[in-house]
């Protein structure tokens, strides 16, 4: 998978050179660019911004050194890839107005073979720019999460490590991504529940005894009784979403002890 990402901050992404996608970098299963936004400038201090339309506080990034940035990233991946190489990358830009970035979406786009990152700064990047090439390609606004950050890089790296982890071969264990909270399939609306390792008593906490039992059928038990639990206490919006038929008598009666109802209107909790 080929990854762009133009910023005015290339020096954030060192840690892609870390752990597991610096790995996959080395092997070649990512092949990452990181380009200046910068160099795409034409004056002498290299500005990226300018006022916003309309007034306002802040700055908003220039529409001319971004098209510039991207028509160059673009020609450039496409002169380096082969026959069966896309002509155009799939370009997500970051920002607190996107979409959610889940982990369905990162699955997606996992499966994509080019990729092109534009970090935003300041108030954002000018509309146009995303109008301007989603006449063309896929153009996707995603927000990692109900905050706000200074920039995109730090948005991007979430991104790239979310969707890196999921390309074959980057995870040591294939089924880590199976038992992960949010995987798809019957445990998608099912976080993860507690784990542990050795020592079997540590400050005088005890690992749960049903972990040591080497009984493979009570240990799922026990671990999907805890991912309920763990959903319905931090998550529990998820927890009423999940669909009741993939509920067996066990759950039900969990829920039951629990007082939580699950199903479209059962958000009573
Ligand atoms: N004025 C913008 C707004 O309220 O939507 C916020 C701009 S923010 C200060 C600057 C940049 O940080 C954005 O263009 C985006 O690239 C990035 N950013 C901030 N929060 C983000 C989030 N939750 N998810 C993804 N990107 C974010």
């Amino acid at each position: 998978m080929r990854l762009d990402i133009v910023s005015i901050f290339p020096e954030y992404f060192s840690p892609l050179d870390v752990s597991l996608i610096g790995k996959a970098r080395e092997r070649g299963t990512l092949d990452v660019r990181v380009h200046q936004l910068r160099d795409w400038t034409h004056d002498v201090h290299k500005t990226v911004d300018d006022t916003p339309y309309g007034g306002g506080p802040g700055m908003v990034m220039k529409p001319e050194v971004w098209g510039e940035a991207i028509d160059a990233v673009i020609a450039e991946g496409a002169a380096d890839g082969d026959d069966e190489a896309p002509a155009a990358p799939r370009i997500i830009v970051p920002t607190p107005s996107g979409r959610p970035f889940t982990q369905e979406i990162a699955q997606e786009l996992a499966a994509e073979p080019w990729l092109l990152f534009a970090c935003g700064r300041y108030e954002g990047i000018d509309s146009r720019v995303m109008r301007e090439y989603g006449t063309r390609m896929r153009v996707d606004e995603l927000s990692i999460g109900d905050y706000v950050l200074a920039g995109g890089e730090v948005a991007v790296l979430v991104m790239v490590e979310a969707i890196g982890r999921l390309l074959p071969g980057v995870l040591g264990n294939v089924h880590s991504a199976v038992d992960d909270s949010f995987a798809p399939g019957a445990m998608r609306n099912l976080l993860e529940g507690p784990v542990f390792t050795k020592p079997p008593v540590w400050r005088g906490h005890e690992v749960p005894e049903v972990l040591l039992s080497g009984h493979h059928g009570k240990i799922a038990r026990w671990r999907r009784d805890e991912a309920l639990r763990r959903t319905i206490a931090n998550r529990p919006e998820l927890a009423a979403a999940i669909d009741p038929a993939t509920l067996d008598k066990h759950d039900r009666k969990l829920l039951e002890e629990l007082a939580f109802r699950v199903g479209p209107e059962d958000m009573a909790h």
